[in-house]
């Protein structure tokens, strides 16, 4: 099984991808929990330069393509292998951000974004996609308060609230389009409140 979970900054995808995987590891399943971009040695690498200064300087296009190139990598050495051994793959991030971040907001043409998807993802559609769903404002406001306590900000944080705002919309969007793959999560309830509605969201597809 694999399943992504999606949405703007600081809606608490990395929280809930842990609590969510405690409790299937209680349940006796084998989890494993990776990120975008990055998830292997050589996407983390990609990853590393995408989040950096230097990539101010790539134009979009170029920019989508690394995006591809690590997601490719992290399917094909990590994904892939992992989910044909039974194991749960809970994956924060993955080709609907590449739909919402390159596609809307970096304003690429939408079959760029799907020749891109197609190659990268080599039919590794995911089974759910949860997509955690906030204010643009409260999400950064949380953003915020997390980078003050550790990293430094990256580059799509200092971003306007008006992008973050397009990219909540378009999320919303891509889940009423694909509703049986793509649930969305209403994210402004209290941590126990999200976790149980994404409990509730999993636990049909682990009946199969
Ligand atoms: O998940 P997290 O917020 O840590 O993601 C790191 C950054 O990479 C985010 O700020 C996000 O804006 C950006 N990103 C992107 N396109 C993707 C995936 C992530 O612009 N396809």
């Amino acid at each position: 099984r694999f399943i992504t979970f999606e949405g703007g900054e600081g809606v608490g995808k990395s929280t809930q991808i842990h609590r969510l995987a405690d409790v299937l590891r209680r349940r006796g399943h084998d989890v494993l929990v990776t990120r975008e971009p990055g998830g292997s040695p050589g996407a983390e690498a990609v990853r590393h330069v995408l989040l950096s200064g230097a990539a101010e300087e790539f134009g979009v296009r170029m920019e989508a393509i690394l995006f591809a190139a690590a997601r490719s990598d992290h399917v094909e050495e990590v994904i892939r292998p992992a989910v044909d051994q039974g194991t749960i793959v809970l994956c924060d991030r993955f080709m609907d951000s590449s739909r919402v971040y390159q596609g809307v907001t970096g304003n690429l043409e939408p079959q760029f974004i799907r020749n891109l998807e197609r190659i990268a993802i080599h039919g590794m559609v995911p089974d759910l996609t949860l997509v955690l769903d906030l204010p643009a404002e409260s999400g950064l406001r949380r953003a915020k308060a997390r980078e003050s306590k550790d990293a430094t900000p990256d580059r799509f944080e200092k971003e306007e609230l008006s992008t973050h705002e397009m990219r909540r919309e378009a999320f919303i969007e891509l889940t009423q389009k694909e509703p049986d793959r793509c649930k969305l999560i209403d994210a402004s309830r209290s941590q126990d409140g999200v976790a149980l509605a994404i409990l509730s969201a999993v636990e049909p597809l682990l009946q199969q």
